[in-house]
This record gives structure tokens, C-alpha cells and sequence, in this order.
């Protein structure tokens, strides 16, 4: 083994020392803001990731030199030191420097026991995690001379040496033992996990011991003062007498509570004075460190000892309440509240979560296509899961697929599972469109609907009214009821989205069908709707017959008859729009998909349908079979459907104008924005402009008032991107339909990828699913070229993206980059893409300080 005399090896912490997080890591750097706060921290020595890597690699720092700073006979302990505390690291060894020698000191200072203890604890470490010997050997749990002389025999035999007596060489066998522990395959993958980079760094921290054990008042435990559930201020820990390290937290029954308790003695009564002095510590802490931090101390003779500081654990919402509550102590500018928050946080406080201290027996897994969490009996059609609900009962709808004809189904239910699937197929973009909790793409499921029931990959069955909860944030379903945590949209996340509303400098917009909706679109701060998909307004029950009739209509004179009565029902719709976005902008969407969409599939379906129309079933069967079409996605629908069967968004544009006229009577003046779908080609938009200007004329005149309106083209096709250039000229707007296009531009079905995107993934085919993160080499171009040509044509064109990835951190970005004017996404995604655009304004990454 070398030796390595190297002075840079090591640096004593003081005030002044040359310590850097990217050196020694996170943990020694706050013990030197801790040293320079002035608090009471033994003598410490950190070691730089660059001599923990050559200790790793067998070149020996001087352990002498290091224990001379720490004066004669020294007793140490090491800790991990590393960039970001998450990315973890060995565990601590205490009492290094223990001898025999030394214990018989130790018995004259602290008396027999304590000594015992001492030195039995440390062979017991030392044998298990440096030396790596089996713990059964080790396990003794009363300290005496006896379990002293066995422990030392047993690790005699063991290694065939006798247990290392001096110091130097029992501190570079742990420092040898943690830096190779920190260069193993399974702690790099561990904390590669956590984002760590693959040559993260590790330093070591090598402070001389605090004794917890002794005569006089004597004893350790970790204080916080913010619970990290809620982030209430709160102080919350333990102290244990007679102890070192965490054992106060992992000895419940003999540890003090610390502030007066009910439930048994406390710090607070057993030592006033250090408990205060532990407090003011505390506060000193979070104003000058800015963070909430848990604190390590040791009572030594009646004199405290602060070992070590880390920021506390958090849950999501903890997390926010304490970032505010720092901002609004004015400790942090806001600007940093708001870079201290993972937008994806966000979503866990919009909705129900599992506790993650309950227990999860995982019986299926997909994609996590909607986050929140549900529980309820399972049931397999959307009428069942509507009788469920009318019984008030909370059910799981779990499906093939889910289909237009399921949207009812899933109002009712609390949560979604399907057997196929993917981020963008209906299922998902319904659910997060209702803050429904959903899983997709479950292919380990076998589906028996005649059965009703489901078998799981491990061979378990669940049938109807089984109780299971569905996890959306994983992507996994859980058997049974578990624990959940309530959402949390509490003052302080209305203040932090307040302030990133202050900051940003893209608009977010909501992509909302329904007035409730448009109402939670509005809570959440959005900038107004950025698309409405008006075909979900048809699903209602009263409109689907009426619906069917325009489509069974054999007669121009008998659809318009039906659309006559669709009409009113419009109208209405867009007018409570309107009301509740008070003059924000709303952008309606021209209907969309293909008309076999709202026919029945079932017989039983046709049956009832051939009954309310009065129509013989044969002609019903061989309706639906005209209107099937080999890839509806690519078929009769969007724009061709409006070209082809005009009147359909005729009367769409007059419900939208006589909404304008009516709500501008009562409110602001609403200026409605028109979006045509899945346009491809110029004359497409000339068709349907000159005939949407045609009925604005005659409103104008029936109604005897004048109105603007705008009128944009949706680009979800690759080659309106590629022709945007002609296409804007008739185009106040173009939003890009991101779903869609990326359908297309891959040409790959939203709603089957989920059979495959999990082992493209992996196998990095693709790096993330393209249906969730947008894929910005090629899809992104699509935008690039779109957006320039569109400009180019038209100088001040608005565009937008609707698709899914309007809510993506990383998509908001390129199209903030791109100079796009707004996204638009599930109203329940509108706080996590305003906090992301807020953060890439203000140049921050998510993250704090310490
Ligand atoms: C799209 O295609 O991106 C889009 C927003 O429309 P839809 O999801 O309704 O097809
Ligand atoms: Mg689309």
C-alpha cells in the first residue's frame, strides 16, 4: 500500500478554508457555514473528492497527519460528503480511535459503562462495515467486558489479526472501506437513479467525537423546525440520554420528546437552557443558511454540540410551504421560492396521493398517463361505472380501450385503467382533461369482460366490485385500499403561482371543453382556453340521439333539422363559456372526429338506437358499417369532415357568433377565436373561411351588431406545417396540434404505442415517448419550419402548441425558445408548465442551495 504525504489530502475546516461543494461536497461545506455561524462544532477535517478517489484506487493519505489536527489520542467519526446529500453515500462510522488504551481512559473519564458501550459499539462497526464480517458474529447488545473480549476473539478469528489497536490504521482502513463502497457498481447505479453523474465525487468529513455518554447530562438527537409532511413550523425530533449518532430515532420508547409534550418527558423541561440555545441555533440556521434544516446535536457534559446540519426531508407540499414561507420572511426573494420548486411536484399537490408510508402491493403496471390516485371497485363498463355512481359508490372503470362512447363512464368513475394505450390516446388525454387519476397500457393484464374480471401478471384475478386503487403518478394499480395523502392547494401554492405568474413570459392556456373546465382553468390562473374540442359537447345524453339523428339524416333538410336542435345546446355552452373566462380568450375548435365516433358498436347498442330512431336494425348496421372506416384517425374527419358535410360547422360558427352577441351583451366583448382541425392544404381553409365569414355576416345582420372574431388553423399534419407558409394567409392563428402531428410525423398510432414505447424506451430507441416529451429533432422541426414560414407570411401570426405537450417542462422550453406565444394544456397541468416557463424566464433550475 502506498503512502501519500500530500497536505491538499485534507483541510481543516475553519472559517477561511478553501472549501467548495464541487471538492468536498455538500456536507462539509455547511459545516464550514456552520463553523463560520460561530455554533459549537467539534474540530472538523474534510477530504476532497480527489483524495477519496485516490484512496478508492490504494493510495494512502497520511492518516497521522489527519488525526494530529484532531490533538492526542483522538476519537473521530467519518461521514459521506457529497455533492448533493440525495445521491447518499456509506454510512457514518463513529469512535474511530478506540483502543484498549483507551477505553481504560475512558472508564476513568466516563465511567465503566459508558466506556463499554463505546468501545463495543465501535469493534462492532468497524468488524461489520469496514472489515465486512458477518453481523450475525456481531450482534451483542449489552456492553461489557465480556461482550468487549468476545467481539475482539471473534474478530481475531475472523481475519486472523488481531482487531487493529492503532489509530491511524483504524481511520484509513473506514476511509479506504467507504471510498471503494462509494466506487461499487450498485451505490454508482443507485445514485445515478437519483441523477447523479457517473463520475459524481465523494468527500469525507472526519470530526472529532462529541461523547453522548457519560456522568453529567449527556446524550444526541436531530431537531427540525418544519414538519416535513406539511411544512408547518414545527419543531419536531428526539434526544436520547446515554447515546450517539440517530439512536434517539431508532429508540422511540426511551427517547425525549423535545418541546413539552403530553405523551412524556421532554428536552425542553429536562434542559431549558440547551434547549433553547438549540432553538436559536435553529433559527439562525434558516436565516442564514435559507433553508429549513435538521440539526445533529450532541449533549456533552451538559454542553451542546452541533455535529452536523442537513436541509430536512420534504413531501411536495411541504416543500412549497416552506419556499413561501421563506420568501414571505423575506429571506429568499421570490425569484428563488419559485427556482426552489420541481414544477412535476406540483401536480402531486393537485391531487389525491398514496401516502408513501402506507404499505403497496403493486398488482399491475403501465404508463402513468394521469397523476392523482383513486380507489374504488372495479367495474368494466361505463354503465356500470354510472350505476356505481349513482349509488355513490367510488368505482375503477377498467377497460380495453376507452372510447367517445366512455366518456360518461369515466365522469362517473374515480380513476381509469386500460389494457392498451398510450400518453396520447383517449383514455389519457380525457383523463387528465377531468383530473381523473388513470393508468394506461397495463399489457400484463389479461382483460375478461364476459368474466368480469382481470388477471394479473402474478396470476391473481379481480372481478367486478373487487377493490383496487389505481396510483396515476407511477403508472401503477395497487390491490385494496391504501393510505392517501389530500391535496394541498393551500395559500402558499396560490402564492408561489402568483408569483410565477408575475414572471413568465409565455401565456398558458387551458385546453378546457366543459364549463367546470373552464372554471378549474380559471383557478388555476390560465391566460385563458387554448382549446376547446367541441365534439365532447355532443356525448351528453340528450345531444348523442340528436347527434345520431344528423348523422341517420337522409335528407339535407332532415340533418339541418337536428342540427337545429344541437344548436340552442351550443350555443349555451359557449355562451357559459365566455362568462366564466370574462374576456379571456377562448379558442373553439371546429369538430373533429370521424361521425362513427358517436354510433354504437355493440348489437345490444344498435339495437336500442334502431328503437329510439324508429329505424328497422338493418338500416342502422349498415349505417355504422358506411361510416367504419380502415384508419378513421387518417379518414373523414377534422376538416374534411366540415368540407364534405358543411353544415355541421355552419351551425358551430353561428352558435359560436350568437354566444358572442349574447355574452358581449352581459360582460366584456368576447372576441371568439376558430380553430379548423387537421387541415392539410390551403383550399381547405379557404372552403370553410369563406363560409364561416358568410354565416358571421348574416348573425351580424339578424342580430343587428358587429363582432370580431379570429380564425386559425390547427397544424397537425406535416404537411400544414410544411405549407404554413400559404396556409397562414388565411390564418390568424396557427396551433400547432402536437398530437396529432406527432402520430403522423412518426406515423405511429397514439393509441396502440403504449404496446411498445416501454421497451423502445428502455432499449433508447427513443429517448423518452414522443407522446409525452416532444420529440424536438423531428416533430420540432415540423414547428421550426411551420412557425418561420408562417411569420414569414404573416408578421403577426399567434402561435401556440395544444397538443398534450403544452404541459411538458421541456416542451414549454423549445417553444418558448421558438418565440411561440402560448401553450395550452389539461387544466390540471396549467401551475406545473406556468412554474416551468416562470423557471426558464428566470434562467433557474429547480433546486436549493444546500
Ligand atoms: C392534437 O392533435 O395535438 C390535439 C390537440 O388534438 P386532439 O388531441 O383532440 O386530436
Ligand atoms: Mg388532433
Amino acid at each position: 500500500m502506498q503512502k501519500h504525504a500530500d497536505l491538499s489530502d485534507f483541510t481543516v475546516i475553519t472559517p477561511t478554508a478553501d472549501i467548495a461543494v464541487a471538492r468536498h461536497g455538500g456536507r462539509a461545506k455547511c459545516l464550514q457555514r456552520l463553523v463560520r455561524l460561530e455554533m459549537p462544532v467539534p474540530e472538523t477535517v474534510a477530504l476532497s473528492f480527489d483524495a477519496v478517489h485516490r484512496i478508492a484506487s490504494g493510495q494512502m493519505p497520511d492518516t497521522a497527519a489527519i488525526l494530529s489536527a484532531f490533538g492526542p489520542s483522538p476519537l473521530v467519526s467519518i461521514r459521506p460528503s457529497s455533492e448533493d446529500p440525495d445521491w447518499g453515500g456509506p454510512g457514518a462510522i463513529l469512535n474511530i480511535g478506540m483502543n484498549d488504551e483507551r477505553h481504560a481512559q475512558l472508564i476513568e473519564r466516563l465511567g465503566q459503562a459508558a466506556a463499554d458501550t463505546i468501545y463495543l459499539r465501535f469493534i462492532q462497526a468497524f468488524a461489520i462495515d469496514v472489515a465486512r464480517l458477518d453481523p450475525d458474529m456481531f450482534e451483542e447488545e449489552v456492553a461489557n467486558h465480556e461482550a468487549i473480549r468476545a467481539a475482539l476473539l471473534a474478530f481475531e478469528e475472523e481475519t486472523d489479526e488481531a482487531f487493529p489497536q492503532d489509530p491511524g490504521v483504524q481511520l484509513g482502513e473506514t476511509l479506504r472501506s467507504m471510498a471503494r463502497a462509494w466506487e461499487g457498481t450498485t451505490a454508482r447505479l443507485l445514485r445515478q437513479a437519483k441523477g447523479a453523474p457517473a463520475d459524481a465525487g465523494l468527500g469525507l468529513v472526519v470530526q472529532e467525537m462529541a461523547m453522548g455518554l457519560g456522568p453529567a447530562e449527556s446524550g444526541s438527537g436531530v431537531i427540525q423546525f418544519a414538519d416535513s409532511t406539511t411544512g408547518l413550523g414545527q419543531i419536531t425530533g428526539r434526544y436520547l440520554s446515554q447515546s450517539q449518532g440517530r439512536a434517539a430515532l431508532s429508540n422511540g420508547d426511551e427517547a425525549l420528546y423535545l418541546t413539552l409534550d403530553e405523551r412524556g418527558p421532554s428536552l425542553e423541561e429536562r434542559c431549558p437552557e440547551l434547549f433553547k440555545e438549540l432553538v436559536k441555533w435553529g433559527g439562525v440556521c434558516r436565516q442564514r443558511l435559507r433553508e429549513e434544516m435538521e440539526i445533529e446535536f450532541t449533549i456533552e457534559a451538559g454542553a451542546l454540540k452541533v455535529l452536523d446540519a442537513v436541509r430536512i426531508g420534504r413531501s411536495s407540499r411541504a416543500a412549497v410551504r416552506i419556499a413561501v414561507a421563506l420568501a414571505e420572511d423575506w429571506i429568499i426573494p421570490r425569484e428563488e421560492a419559485i427556482a426552489r420548486i420541481d414544477p412535476r411536484a406540483l401536480t402531486e399537490l393537485l391531487h389525491c396521493q398514496v401516502d408513501p408510508r402506507g404499505k403497496r402491493d403493486v398488482i399491475a403496471v403501465g404508463i402513468a398517463a394521469s397523476p392523482g390516485a383513486a380507489t374504488g371497485r372495479v367495474v368494466f363498463s361505463s354503465a356500470a361505472a354510472q350505476a356505481s355512481a349513482a349509488r355513490g359508490e367510488a368505482c375503477v372503470l377498467v377497460r380495453r380501450e376507452t372510447t367517445p362512447e366512455d366518456i360518461r363512464g369515466m365522469h362517473a368513475a374515480a380513476a381509469v385503467l386500460t389494457e392498451r394505450g398510450g400518453m396520447t390516446s383517449h383514455a389519457a388525454v380525457i383523463a387528465r382533461g377531468l383530473g381523473l387519476p388513470c393508468v394506461v397500457g397495463v399489457s400484463d393484464m389479461t382483460l375478461n369482460r364476459r368474466d368480469k374480471s382481470f388477471r394479473t401478471a402474478d396470476g391473481r384475478v379481480f372481478r367486478e366490485g373487487d377493490v383496487i386503487t389505481v396510483d396515476g403518478a407511477v403508472g401503477e394499480a395497487l390491490a385494496g385500499e391504501v393510505l392517501m395523502l389530500e391535496p394541498a392547494l393551500d395559500d402558499a401554492f396560490r402564492s408561489l403561482l402568483s408569483w410565477a405568474e408575475e414572471a413568465c413570459d409565455i401565456g398558458i392556456r387551458a385546453n378546457a371543453d366543459t364549463p367546470a373546465d373552464a372554471q378549474m382553468a380559471r383557478n388555476f390562473g390560465a391566460d385563458g382556453i387554448g382549446l376547446c374540442r367541441t365534439e365532447h359537447m355532443f356525448f351528453e345524453e340528450d345531444r348523442l340521439t340528436v347527434m345520431r339523428e344528423m348523422i341517420f339524416a337522409n335528407s339535407a333538410v332532415d340533418r339541418e333539422a337536428a342540427l337545429d336542435q344541437l344548436l340552442p345546446m351550443q350555443r349555451m355552452d359557449f355562451i357559459r363559456l365566455f362568462e366564466i373566462m370574462q374576456g379571456l380568450p377562448v379558442c373553439i375548435r371546429l369538430f373533429d372526429p370521424p361521425l362513427h365516433e358517436f354510433l354504437p358498436h355493440s348489437r345490444d347498442g344498435m339495437r336500442e338506437l334502431a328503437e329510439a330512431l324508429d329505424l328497422p336494425l338493418s338500416d342502422v348496421t349498415r349505417r355504422v358499417e358506411a361510416l367504419s372506416e380502415f384508419n378513421p384517425m387518417l379518414g373523414m374527419r377534422g376538416v374534411r369532415l366540415g368540407i364534405t358535410v358543411p353544415e355541421i360547422y355552419d351551425m358551430q360558427a353561428r352558435a359560436i357568433f350568437e354566444a358572442t352577441v349574447e355574452a358581449s351583451k352581459r360582460g366584456d366583448p368576447v372576441v371568439p377565436e376558430i380553430m379548423i382541425p387537421l387541415v392539410s392544404a390551403k383550399r381547405e381553409v379557404e372552403l370553410v373561411k369563406a363560409r364561416v365569414d358568410a354565416v358571421a355576416a348574416a348573425v351580424r345582420i339578424e342580430k343587428g351588431c358587429d363582432f370580431d372574431y379570429r380564425l386559425g388553423v390547427m397544424v397537425e399534419t406535416p404537411r400544414a406545417a410544411l405549407r404554413a407558409g400559404e396556409i397562414t394567409h388565411h390564418a390568424a392563428f396557427l396551433s400547432f396540434g402536437t398530437n396529432d402531428l406527432t402520430q403522423m410525423t412518426y406515423g405511429l398510432s397514439r393509441d396502440d404505442a403504449g404496446r411498445f414505447m416501454g421497451s423502445y424506451v428502455q432499449q433508447e430507441v427513443y429517448p423518452e415517448d414522443p407522446f409525452h416529451t416532444l420529440d424536438v429533432e423531428g416533430v420540432g422541426e415540423l414547428l421550426l419550419i411551420g412557425a418561420e414560414r408562417g411569420r414569414a407570411a404573416r408578421k403577426d401570426v399567434v402561435l401556440s402548441v395544444c397538443g398534450e405537450h403544452g404541459g411538458n417542462a421541456e416542451s414549454i422550453a423549445f417553444c418558448r425558445e421558438a418565440g411561440f406565444d402560448y401553450v395550452s394544456c389539461s387544466p390540471f397541468r396549467v401551475p406545473v408548465a406556468r412554474l416551468a416557463a416562470a423557471q426558464l424566464k428566470l434562467g433557474v433550475s429547480t433546486g436549493s442551495n444546500i
